[in-house]
Formats: structure tokens, C-alpha cells, sequence
């Protein structure tokens, strides 16, 4: 059996900054983390046995001023900065470069168009409802952003009004753009002539371009072994890409659930002993957790 580790699965640039940031900034004395730094259950365990106590946001009102907090790649709506400041606790703000544009650029739409009365506008962002950074988004206006998941969902949507459409960071392109098929299409029925609708693709290409190398390494291996959070959307978008590329895709988040796929591994060895066995994950999955995963995976 011949086990490998995708050099392109791992942290990305916005995760690895945020983990720098909180190594870091413990040196320095106490640090908490508004919610899990990462979405990866292993990844937050370890930097909190270093100090970094994650709070939620009931925790963040009563935290004595002088506290450090650290936003997350993420990134945060402008309500946190508020209480925060109110409270007079430290913000470390660790949120990704990427995302921090993608705010002012909706923010600055909401402002631009948040007065036109005639015709109110509608910003939607193609997101996951609930997730932490689509709520860093929908605060740029003052939450009246409609968030979409998919096509199925367009319904909520008034085509009568004009819509300005982005995107979170981690949503997939090819999801993008039949949104964007599907408004277009959808306002061009309404027969209104001059509407408006304004696209902005705005994810994040440290994701996207993941995909195609993903998939050519699944299709590489035998079997493949996904490593990733429960918790993390981008993790889910790859992980599918990687299944589809190969059926023999498992979905793992800890050494331990090697355990569960032994039979299958023994399986595919029993008729092939050169089984190529790949180990990849997300832009939250840490390289030291898919190491442990090849080592005990050697060692079964
Ligand atoms: S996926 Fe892109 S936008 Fe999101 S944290 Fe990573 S680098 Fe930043």
C-alpha cells in the first residue's frame, strides 16, 4: 500500500495569518477567540491547550474591559467592533484580507444604493445562512442582505427591484454562476425592460483553485481519505469535489475514524497490494492532522 498527502490540501493564506496572529498574541498574556478559530475541532484543541479560550458572543458582553479578543479569518459584523469598543475590550483582528475587502465593498453598495426610494435595491449574498462569515457580511448592511443558498431559493427574490449579488468566499463557481444564469433569466421573463442586476464574483480563488488539483489528486489514488471539520463549509464544497472525482472518497475528521474504513482499505488491498491511498483535506484542515492520519494509517 503506498499512502501520500496532497501538497496542496491545507491552511490557507487567511487561516494560517489568523493561527500566527493567535500564536502569537499568547506570548504576549491571556487571549480569547470569538468562536472557533478554525473550523477544525483537532486544530482548536491544540491552541487551547496553549491558552486561547474560545467565547461566543453572551461571553464577549461580560468579559472585563482590557480583555484581547481575536477575530477570525472570518471576520465579524460591525456590531462585535461596538460592543467591543463599548466594553472597552482589545480587539486583535485577525480577520482574512480577502474577506475584510469583500465587507467594504458591500457596505459601500449598501450605502451607495441603501437611499434609492423609487426603486429599493436588494442585496443578496449566495452564502450558507448562520454561517460566521456570511453574518460579517449581511452586518455591512445593517442585516438587510438576503442571503441564498441556491437557485430553489430565488422565489424570495423581487424582480421587479434591482439586485446586486456576491458571493461568500467559499461558495463554489459553478453554483455562482447558474445563480447568475438563473436571475438573468428570470428578470429578462418579467419583460421589464432596463432592469438591473449587478454580479460580483467574490469568491475566493485560494478555494476554487483548489478544485481541479483536488480532483486530479483524487483521481490519482485508489482510495481517498478527506480530512476536515464537521463545522466548515469549505470542507463539505471539497470534500463533494473529491468524491466525484473518485467514489472511493471517505470523509474522516480524526485518526481515530481510520478505524472505520479498515475493511474497506484491506479490501482493495486483498486485490490490488499496490493501493494507492491518498490523505487530503480543506483550507481548515491542519498538515500535521493529515500527517497523523498517514502514520496511523502506516501503522494499521
Ligand atoms: S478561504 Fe480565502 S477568503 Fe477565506 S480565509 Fe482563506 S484565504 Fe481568506
Amino acid at each position: 500500500m503506498v499512502v501520500s498527502i496532497d501538497t496542496n490540501s491545507g491552511f490557507c493564506f487567511g487561516v494560517t495569518r489568523a493561527i500566527q496572529a493567535a500564536e502569537s498574541e499568547l506570548q504576549k498574556g491571556s487571549l480569547y477567540c470569538l468562536g472557533d478559530i478554525v473550523h477544525n475541532g483537532q486544530e482548536v484543541a491544540r491552541l487551547e491547550l496553549k491558552g486561547l479560550a474560545t467565547i461566543d458572543y453572551d461571553d464577549l458582553r461580560t468579559l472585563p474591559s482590557h480583555s484581547r479578543v481575536l477575530l477570525r479569518a472570518h471576520g465579524e459584523p460591525p456590531s462585535t467592533y461596538w460592543i467591543a469598543q463599548q466594553r472597552g475590550i482589545e480587539i486583535i483582528d485577525a480577520t482574512c484580507p480577502v474577506v475584510k475587502k469583500l465587507q467594504d465593498r458591500i457596505r459601500a453598495c449598501y450605502e451607495q444604493h441603501r437611499n434609492d426610494e423609487a426603486v429599493p435595491p436588494q442585496i443578496i449574498i449566495y452564502g450558507k445562512p448562520g454561517h460566521a462569515e456570511v453574518i460579517g457580511l449581511q452586518g455591512q448592511t445593517n442585516n438587510t442582505a438576503i442571503v441564498i443558498e441556491s437557485v430553489d431559493q430565488l422565489d424570495r427574490l423581487d424582480f421587479t427591484r434591482p439586485i446586486y449579488l456576491f458571493s461568500q468566499t467559499t461558495k463554489s463557481v459553478e453554483g455562482f454562476h447558474a445563480l447568475v444564469e438563473t436571475i438573468e433569466s428570470r428578470f429578462r421573463d418579467t419583460g421589464i425592460p432596463g432592469y438591473r442586476f449587478e454580479y460580483h464574483d467574490t469568491i475566493c480563488r485560494s478555494v476554487a483553485n483548489r478544485v481541479k488539483e483536488l480532483q486530479a489528486f483524487a483521481r490519482a489514488n485508489d482510495i481517498v481519505l478527506f480530512v476536515g471539520g464537521t463545522k466548515s463549509s469549505n470542507a463539505k464544497v471539497l470534500f463533494n469535489h473529491c468524491k466525484e472525482a473518485n467514489p472511493n472518497t471517505f470523509f474522516i475528521s480524526s485518526p481515530d475514524e481510520v478505524e472505520n474504513l479498515k475493511s474497506k482499505i484491506i479490501n482493495h488491498k486483498s486485490t490490488n497490494p499496490d493501493t494507492k491511498v491518498g490523505i487530503c483535506g480543506a483550507t481548515s484542515t491542519p498538515l500535521w492532522l493529515m500527517e497523523a492520519v498517514s502514520e496511523r494509517l502506516s501503522a494499521s
